[in-house]
């Protein structure tokens, strides 16, 4: 090729002009991130890596994270007192949600900034009276928290974390299964040996919740020639470990999760596959979002809820009014009524998508899907059968949201929650909509999603929360 020849390559044609004018580029995102970014990507999930480890449940990631919070500067909030641009306070409900606030130049008059992930995941919890021993085995009841599916569950090993609540007061922590040098608990499963009536059912009926029973031990009470020997073997260990008894279970909240850690998944090392990245891996993003934000403009409130995915409901779930509460303080104290700062209130409710698997690309429309390593995505409304439960947000806040994002340079797209019809689901920002704020949902598309080991990409947790920071900065 000679040198004018090149020359003229280089020109774009007519029709390459108007497609980059016209049409949305379908380049895949990372490519288009310089190496310094990615590697920005990859030191940033070190530390999501060791939040994933240590917030498997809403009070282990409201523990975690208040340590942090204190750590950087947040101080419980009381409403007696007066804040200045900056200053950091934290809400703690009840162990299971948590609030994290920076007060703005102009405080609540113009509205605020919220970012909402949840901090619950689908789980097994222990029933109320879990404990019974059948046929020398020792086994827990469970009811499953979340949508599951339930076959993924058996074979896992498995974790138990939660507190028992005694009478007098006392709250004992309970966390044990997740290192190498600790025992774990398994639910069992039939040998395809002798599966073959069980094989032939539909999934849903051959694995129903009461077969989700967890095995805790086999060894009987040496001197002990009465029956059930082995559960009050079992008895035995968990009150010379943790000091309860069997009537405690009543008042505890224990649940079984995948045991073990984080990994990275790929020879690439481009994801990381874990238990509870929905909706840990927005969560871990809001929380450091709110902690490199400096003095805002508008008050930034970063919320980590609980309950989502059994509905929102109860105390700590967004239909509660716990946060609303807490914004009418913040509004009293600068003059304002809770109604006038929420219609001029903007959110991201922080939430992951279903990231399109090639494996199952029929459950998808790929051209309103999204994808691992394109970023943080946008979901202008969820919900099913006609867009019913969900809040669908308005053009104008969407078009704001772009904005900021495009100006910020943040990896980001949109998708909707698979095929028109073809199931669905819902997020906590229609609770906030409905208290008369702009709220969209953004999050990081997830592989595997509700399964004891999700999936995510490194690059999109990075970009979620520089979409989130972004956000709570423009
Ligand atoms: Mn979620
Ligand atoms: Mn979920």
């Amino acid at each position: 090729m000679t040198e004018e020849i090149r020359e003229k390559k280089k020109e774009k044609t007519e029709a390459e002009l108007l497609k980059e004018k016209l049409l949305i580029n379908t380049e895949s995102g990372a490519k288009t991130l310089a190496k310094d970014e990615i590697d920005k990507a990859d030191e940033f999930c070190k530390g999501y890596v060791e939040f994933l480890d240590n917030a498997k449940t809403e009070r282990d990631a409201v523990e975690y994270t208040l340590k942090a919070a204190i750590a950087a500067g947040f101080t419980e909030y009381d409403k007696e007192k007066s804040y200045k641009p900056g200053d950091r306070v934290y809400v703690n409900n009840r162990g299971r949600a948590l609030m994290l606030c920076i007060m703005g130049k102009e405080g609540t008059k113009n509205g605020i900034r919220l970012g909402i992930a949840h901090i619950d995941s689908p789980r097994l919890d222990l029933k109320p009276n879990p404990l019974y021993e059948s046929n020398d085995l020792a086994l827990f009841k469970t009811h499953y928290y979340g949508g599951i599916k339930k076959y993924q569950w058996p074979t896992v090993p498995l974790a138990l974390h939660g507190v028992v609540a005694l009478k007098d007061g006392t709250v004992v922590k309970v966390r044990i299964g997740d290192e190498e040098s600790e025992p774990c608990f398994v639910v069992t499963d039939l040998l395809p040996h002798l599966a073959v009536d069980q094989m032939s059912k539909a999934m849903t009926k051959a694995f129903n919740g009461e077969l989700l029973n967890v095995l805790i031990g086999s060894r009987p009470f040496r001197t002990d020639d009465e029956s059930e020997s082995v559960k009050l073997n079992i008895m035995n260990i968990l009150y010379e470990k943790y000091g309860f008894t069997e009537a405690d279970f009543v008042s505890a909240e224990l649940t079984m999760v995948p045991a073990g850690k984080a990994r990275d998944v790929g020879f690439d090392r481009s994801m990381i596959g874990a238990y509870g990245h929905d909706d840990k891996v927005c969560a871990y993003p809001a929380v450091m979002a709110a902690f490199d934000t400096a003095v805002p403009e508008k008050t930034v409130i970063s919320v980590l809820t609980d309950r989502e995915e059994i509905g929102s409901d109860g105390a700590t779930g967004m239909k509660s009014t716990y946060m609303a509460d807490f914004i009418a303080d913040l509004a009293k104290a600068d003059g304002m009524e809770l109604r006038h700062v929420m219609a001029r209130t903007s959110c991201l409710s922080a939430d992951v998508n279903a990231a399109f698997d090639p494996t199952y690309a029929s459950a998808y429309e790929s051209a309103n899907a999204c994808f691992i390593n394109n970023g943080a995505v946008i979901t202008k409304y969820t919900g099913s059968g006609g867009k019913y439960s969900t809040s669908d947000a308005t053009a104008e806040f969407v078009a704001k949201i772009r904005r900021i994002l495009d100006d910020k340079k943040v990896l980001w797209q949109t998708g909707e929650l698979g095929k028109v019809d073809g199931g669905g689901g819902g997020t906590i920002a229609k609770f906030v909509a409905n208290l008369n704020a702009d709220v969209v949902d953004l999050g990081v598309p997830v592989l595997c999603m509700h399964a004891p080991f999700e999936i995510v990409s490194k690059i999109d947790v990075y970009e979620t929360y520089r979409a989130l920071y972004e956000f709570y900065n423009a």
